[in-house]
């Protein structure tokens, strides 16, 4: 049984309101007693700490008597989101992947819990169908309450003019994680802060982590550290299986390896979703009627992952592929390396960057490469321009046109048909605040500390136009994030990887072939190395594509794990 308090009671707010039960649920005498042997039972005494924000591999405790209060600890004062009495357990998402907890957990009063370990609890989760259910929804509602009420102890103090800051949104946001903003030109909460922390202006964007240390301008890997985004990693333990990149492909390798058994370490450079994670809706998925967001689909995804067991590491890029030894090693940021006996490249595509200077100095402060809420929030009842003919130029642009007065779609083509599906073409057709320009290009962007204008040329005339626009979303083609392989798999001339029967003979080193052997469908030109999804020569760029890529390639990373290994090679060919 839980008490919801008066003041932070998740369970009253927003889109939670009427699933309260799911959120807090009450377990019966029966799912007691088969709770019983995962855990041990303790003795609990009024007023205990039993967690802090920031400690990590929490167990879960479930309440058998007395009570426990969940609480948030904010800079001024104590909140009490909520206290579990008897048959009411406490953990959310950061309970199942030993990662660090949010609340603070204070005993209310004397009695007996029943304590059971991340193992176990994954353990269960994984073989006890009603419970498993149980518990995944209440942590996933739980989050989803902590993130709609911003019940956490982090702050992003920042300016909706700064690119800095739209970054720290976008990475605290598609990794699921609660935090309030507050911006410095609207929020006289955020004045008081700046003056509390003695900041400058210059200072900002900055990241208040509980409460205390206050991060300036910092990197998503120093944000990720601060919040124990991570769980402690193991450097020293050769995996099964190293997926790089958590998009669509790498999280479906990732539920699919660690399901069948696999030890599987995940690498992601951002945030786990990947392109998909930047896409408003998609519509094409299978099995999702009415859509799916991005941000969704990734979330979904990495709990499943989790639930699994395998390891996700965010804010975490492979720096460089070191193939002249087995196991294969990954260099890490830190200097620190990961190894494996198998590896699997999911490492996508990013979108080319405008081959104009001035793009890149109005990243983030009027030009985007995604269009997502947060950037949405930042041009309501503004002109925009959307730039490129593909299906996610087409997303974008219906996704605009709900809060944007103009949508401006520039194509450099002739029209649409060539490259987007007809069902956005019609949807673009019906949107009359969209204006669909063919033949057009962006030839400038102006602006002081912001973008403020644009030029549209047209060809073939060569007519010019300059708008006052200050937002532009570019959504042009894209390119493989293979620049860290270090030469080690074959690609082709656009350097996407090869595979399969793809891999030309010249490439297979014969010290590490053995007779007769040929790469798997999946298999690079080095034995045990895969690709899946975007990155993969020959691949069909889609969401569907990629996950089935990435599930489907796991039967082949367990019979080349059951192969008996190959010696280290002596020299490694790449190209033919
Ligand atoms: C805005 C948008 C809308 C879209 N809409 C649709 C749609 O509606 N339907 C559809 O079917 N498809 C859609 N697509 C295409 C679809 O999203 C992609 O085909 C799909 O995401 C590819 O999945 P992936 O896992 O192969 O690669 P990605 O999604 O590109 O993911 C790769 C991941 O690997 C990470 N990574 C790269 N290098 C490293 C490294 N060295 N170390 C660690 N991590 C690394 C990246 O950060 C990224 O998260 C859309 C794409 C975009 C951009």
């Amino acid at each position: 049984m839980t008490d919801f308090a008066t003041t932070g009671d998740l369970g009253s707010q927003g889109s939670l309101a009427t699933r309260r039960d799911q959120m807090f649920p009450t377990l019966s005498a029966g799912q007691l007693a088969r709770l019983q042997r995962y855990g041990k039972r303790r003795a609990i005494r009024a007023g205990e700490i039993l967690a802090e924000p920031g400690d990590r591999g929490l167990p879960m405790w479930v309440v058998l008597s007395g009570s426990i209060e969940v609480i948030q600890v904010g800079i001024a004062r104590e909140t009490t989101v909520v206290t579990h009495k008897a048959g009411g357990f406490t953990g959310e998402m950061s309970t199942l992947r030993g990662i660090s907890a949010l609340m603070r957990m204070r005993v209310g009063s004397d009695g007996e819990v029943l304590e059971i370990d991340e193992n176990c609890l994954r353990t269960i989760v994984q073989t006890d169908a009603e419970l498993g259910e149980l518990f995944l929804r209440a942590f996933i509602l739980r989050r989803v309450g902590l993130i709609e009420s911003h019940a956490g102890d982090v702050i992003l103090l920042g300016s909706s003019h700064s690119a800095d800051t739209l970054r720290l949104q976008q990475f605290l946001t598609r990794n699921t994680f609660p935090f309030l903003y507050l911006d410095i030109h609207e929020d006289a909460d955020a004045r008081a802060l700046q003056e509390r922390f003695t900041l400058k202006v210059s200072d900002l964007p900055v990241v208040l982590c509980r409460g205390v240390v206050a991060l300036k301008n910092p990197s998503n890997e120093e944000v990720a550290a601060c919040l124990g985004m991570n769980p402690a990693v193991d450097d020293l333990r050769v995996r099964d299986l190293i997926v790089v990149g958590a998009g669509p492909a790498g999280l479906a390798a990732a539920v699919y390896g660690a399901s069948e058994g696999l030890d599987v370490l995940v690498l992601e450079t951002g945030t786990p979703g990947g392109q998909a994670g930047s896409s408003s809706k998609i519509e094409n998925y299978l099995g999702f009627p009415t859509g799916i967001s991005g941000l969704a689909l990734a979330g979904r995804a990495l709990v499943q992952a989790q639930k699994f067991g395998a390891e996700i590491r965010t804010a975490s890029p492979a720096m460089r592929l070191r193939c002249e030894g087995r196991p294969y090693a990954i260099d890490l940021p830190s200097g620190a390396q990961v190894k494996s006996r198998c590896i699997v490249l999911a490492g996508g595509v990013e979108y080319r960057r405008l081959d104009l200077e001035s793009a890149a100095r109005f990243l983030g402060v009027g030009i985007y490469y995604g269009a997502t809420a947060t950037e949405a929030k930042r041009c309501r009842g503004d002109e925009v321009v959307v730039v490129g003919g593909g299906n996610s130029a087409g997303q974008a642009a219906v996704f605009l046109a709900g809060t944007s007065s103009v949508v401006h779609m520039c194509v450099r083509s002739q029209g649409l048909a060539a490259s987007m599906s007809s069902y956005l073409i019609r949807r673009i057709q019906e949107t009359p605040n969209i204006k669909l320009r063919v033949n057009t290009q962006i030839t400038a962007f102006e602006g002081t500390d912001e973008l403020e204008r644009v030029t549209l040329t047209t060809s073939p005339s060569g007519a010019t136009e300059t708008l006052p626009i200050r937002h532009v979303f570019l959504m042009t083609g894209a390119v493989p994030s293979t620049h860290w392989l270090s030469g080690c798999v074959a690609l082709n001339d656009k350097s996407f990887i090869l595979t399969g029967p793809d891999v030309p003979t010249q490439s297979l080193d014969p010290a590490l072939w053995s007779a007769g052997r040929r790469p798997e469908f999946f298999e690079t030109s080095l034995p045990g190395i895969f690709a899946v999804g975007d990155v993969r020569c020959g691949s069909v760029k889609r969401v569907a594509g990629a996950v089935g890529e990435g599930s489907a390639c796991i039967q082949q990373v367990h019979l080349v794990l059951g192969m008996k290994a190959m010696p280290a090679p002596r020299s490694v060919s790449i190209f033919p």
